[in-house]
């Protein structure tokens, strides 16, 4: 059985993300994706937010579900017992990233293996952060996000 978790912060989640999660869900037959909650960090979207966004996009594939976790992933990982982290990556400059974080994690838990995923060409420009400033000058996301993501950014942005 081939289990494997996505983390991020999905700050908010993008049409990136979620073609990740479609061809995750394809290739394991269980994926979990954990809403990063790291109280070091500010995050514009609360994790409860995060998780509630993600638990309606997530719908359609009965073998992915989400959590939210405030630990370190391999700690999550090492508790569930899954050994696969999965990470999207747009480009080179994520990827020195990613590796570097992967790295990291095997040191922590040398049981785990970091898969890469590339994402889509339709996607490579698609980052979490642009979406949120393009929204908050009320820019038009919706080729980049999820109705319902573009919905959460218009009422969040009014409430400010
Ligand atoms: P983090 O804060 O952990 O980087 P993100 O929410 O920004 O979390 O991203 C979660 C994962 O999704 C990361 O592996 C990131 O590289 C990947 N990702 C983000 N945007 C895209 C995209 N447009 N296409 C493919 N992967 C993406």
């Amino acid at each position: 059985m081939f289990k494997a978790v996505f983390p991020g912060s999905f700050d908010p989640a993008t049409l990136g993300h979620m073609n990740i999660i479609e061809r995750a869900s394809r290739l394991f037959d269980e994926l979990t994706v954990i809403i990063a909650e790291n109280r070091q960090k500010h995050y514009f979207f609360t994790a409860p937010e995060r998780f509630e966004i993600m638990s309606e996009l997530i719908k359609p594939w009965k073998n992915v579900s989400v959590v939210i976790w405030d630990s370190l992933i391999v700690e999550y990982m090492r508790q569930e017992n899954i050994r696969l982290l999965l990470r999207g990556v747009r480009g080179m400059e994520d990827f020195s990233y990613e590796f570097e974080l992967s790295m990291m994690n095997k040191s922590l838990y040398p049981d785990i293996e970091t898969i890469f995923m590339p994402t889509d060409p339709r996607y490579f420009v698609i980052r979490s952060s642009s979406i949120r400033e393009l929204a908050s000058f009320k820019g038009d996301v919706s080729g980049m996000v999820p109705p319902l993501v573009a919905d959460a950014l218009r009422a969040k942005f009014k409430q400010e």
